[in-house]
């Protein structure tokens, strides 16, 4: 979508520290890293919030896991521990609006989230 910072990552229009990338996602490490380990995963399509995710994107959202799990073990967080984060809309937080999963890890986290 024209204006949207993550399309213009997933598109290589705008540089980012990419990690992983395929034909439906591609992961890169966060600006404002909150963990030493802090990635962004994307769906390619443009997708505002994981509310607006549909029936057609159960197959793209089992594909988000399934690479944020080999990342984690990648990256070597993934026996440790490790968290992946989706904010939904404004009171989670979320700053973006191109839906992303934080893969967070490489630190202890508290529970519950502030
Ligand atoms: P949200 O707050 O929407 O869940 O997460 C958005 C994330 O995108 C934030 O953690 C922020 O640091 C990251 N971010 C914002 N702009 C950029 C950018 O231009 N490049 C990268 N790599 N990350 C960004
Ligand atoms: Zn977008």
């Amino acid at each position: 979508m024209e204006g949207c910072l993550f399309c213009k990552i997933a598109g290589g229009e705008i540089k980012s520290d990419v990690v992983y990338q395929d034909d439906r996602v591609v992961a890169f490490r966060d600006i404002n890293p909150q963990a030493p380990v802090h990635l962004l995963i994307i769906p390619r399509e443009h997708i505002p919030t994981i509310s607006d995710l549909r029936e057609q994107h159960r197959e793209l959202v089992g594909h988000i896991f399934l690479v944020a799990g080999k990342l984690a073990d990648q990256l070597g967080v993934a026996r440790e521990g490790y968290r992946v984060v989706a904010n939904c809309r404004e009171a989670a937080g979320q700053t973006v609006f191109h839906a992303h999963f934080h893969l967070l890890g490489g630190r202890q986290f508290g529970w519950p989230p502030g």
